[in-house]
């Protein structure tokens, strides 16, 4: 049974799902063996609305709800992990940190070509010595000087830097420390000082760039802080908790990309004169992961509803996010599993599949960190 979608959400998942087939499907092997960024996919999205799909109209956005862009994050994930990813990070973390809280003037120079298309944004929290503790482990540091910020420091695994025109930065504004001593500031790319280091070599999701980021005495005007000064670790739980949807969305896509190549293969594939298919032991794998695709994907799609309400919606992300995540590596496993040594091959998308989705059980929170955040509600209702 299908989740209680609108005519319109079921209208732009049949636009995303012609899309993905055609454009995004097909170069899902190539993207993943040359490492390749998927950029002719991604340049076609931009004049189809889906690259600002939930940004208001009023900045060049579609409009659409959470519930859409989690189909968005579901169809393409189907398709290609490495693009699902790269969408996802330029819209659900760098596209909402400015929609969210950025200043008029912050929306007009950066959202709007975001929204549009026109180039790409990223969301950069992560350094070597910290990434679920950012409150205490970030060391990068903006301070004022006249009326600019003049920002050091390291960063890591910063998805789109190098395809991005822009990068929100999680910088230290007061050196004292503490909740209320870090911020977010946007900087463009050609921002002099700013180094994007070589793409990290990844166990999977290799057409999606990921990079250290250096920057050295970099200077940009006061007002590019976006949203409050000494927010900015409010700002970043707050657009992580969106982020999470999109993270979830997109394990449930890919499960699904695993499953629908496992029941194609259980019935192509023949052992003791009949096809595996008709093997109980089969059968039971197939059910179990449509069980949990199908619960998966109603958790998504209920917190994604949760938020369109303006509903508080931090649990149910994070419950999605943690059974999404790690029910996709279930049907992962199993997908391999039923394929045998071919589900080993490089032949088969199923093992990159497995590898895709593994980060999806770290990035933007850990699994870990995902039980915490559930657990500290559950103990204060
Ligand atoms: C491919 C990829 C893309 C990424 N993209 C981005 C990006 O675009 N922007 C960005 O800022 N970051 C990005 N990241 C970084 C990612 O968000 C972090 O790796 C993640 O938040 C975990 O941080 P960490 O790696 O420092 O692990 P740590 O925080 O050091 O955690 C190590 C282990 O300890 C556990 N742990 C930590 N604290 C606790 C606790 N309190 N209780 C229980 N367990 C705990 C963790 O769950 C984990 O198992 C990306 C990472 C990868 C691999």
């Amino acid at each position: 049974m299908d989740f209680n979608l609108t005519e319109e959400q079921k209208l732009i998942r049949q636009m995303i799902r012609d899309f993905v087939e055609k454009e995004v499907k097909p170069r899902a092997a190539e993207v993943d063996r040359e490492h390749k960024f998927p950029r002719e996919s991604i340049e076609k999205m931009g004049p189809l609305g889906l690259l600002g799909l939930n940004i208001p109209e009023e900045w060049d956005g579609a409009g659409a709800d959470m519930v859409s862009t989690a189909i968005l994050y579901e169809e393409l994930g189907r398709g290609c992990g490495s693009t699902a990813l790269t969408v996802e990070a330029h819209l659900s973390l760098a596209c909402a940190s400015l929609n969210l809280f950025g200043s008029d003037m912050l929306k007009d120079r950066f959202l709007r070509p975001l929204a549009r298309g026109e180039m790409l944004g990223a969301l950069s929290l992560t350094e070597p010595g910290a990434g679920s503790d950012l409150k205490g482990g970030v060391r990068t540091k903006a301070e004022k000087v006249g009326n600019e910020w003049v920002i050091n420091g390291s960063k890591m695994w910063t998805t789109n830097a190098s395809v991005a025109g822009v990068i929100v930065f999680l910088v230290r504004t007061d050196p004292g420390g503490g909740s209320h001593s870090l911020s977010q500031i946007a900087v463009p790319t050609d921002a002099p000082g700013l180094h994007i280091h070589p793409a990290e070599r990844k166990m999977g999701l290799h057409g999606c760039k990921t990079h250290a980021v250096t920057l050295e005495d970099v200077r940009v005007p006061l007002d590019y802080l976006v949203g409050e000064e000494g927010r900015g670790l409010q700002q970043t739980l707050t657009v992580l908790d969106g982020g999470r949807i999109g993270i979830a969305a997109l394990s449930v896509g890919l499960a699904q990309a695993a499953f629908e190549e496992s029941v194609k293969y259980a019935k192509e594939r023949h052992a003791f004169g009949g096809p595996i298919a008709d093997l109980q032991a089969i059968q039971f794998k197939l059910a179990d992961m449509s069980a949990m695709i199908d619960i998966a994907r109603w958790a998504v799609y209920r917190a994604a509803w949760i938020k369109d309400q303006g509903r508080p919606y931090s649990q149910v992300a994070a419950h999605a996010k943690l059974f999404a995540t790690e029910m996709a590596d279930k049907v992962c496993y199993e997908a391999i599993q039923i394929h045998g040594g071919y589900g080993y091959s490089a032949e088969f998308p199923v093992e990159r599949i497995y590898r895709d989705n593994r980060l999806m059980l770290i990035g933007e929170g850990t699994s870990e960190i995902n039980r915490l955040v559930i657990a500290r509600h559950v103990l204060r209702d």
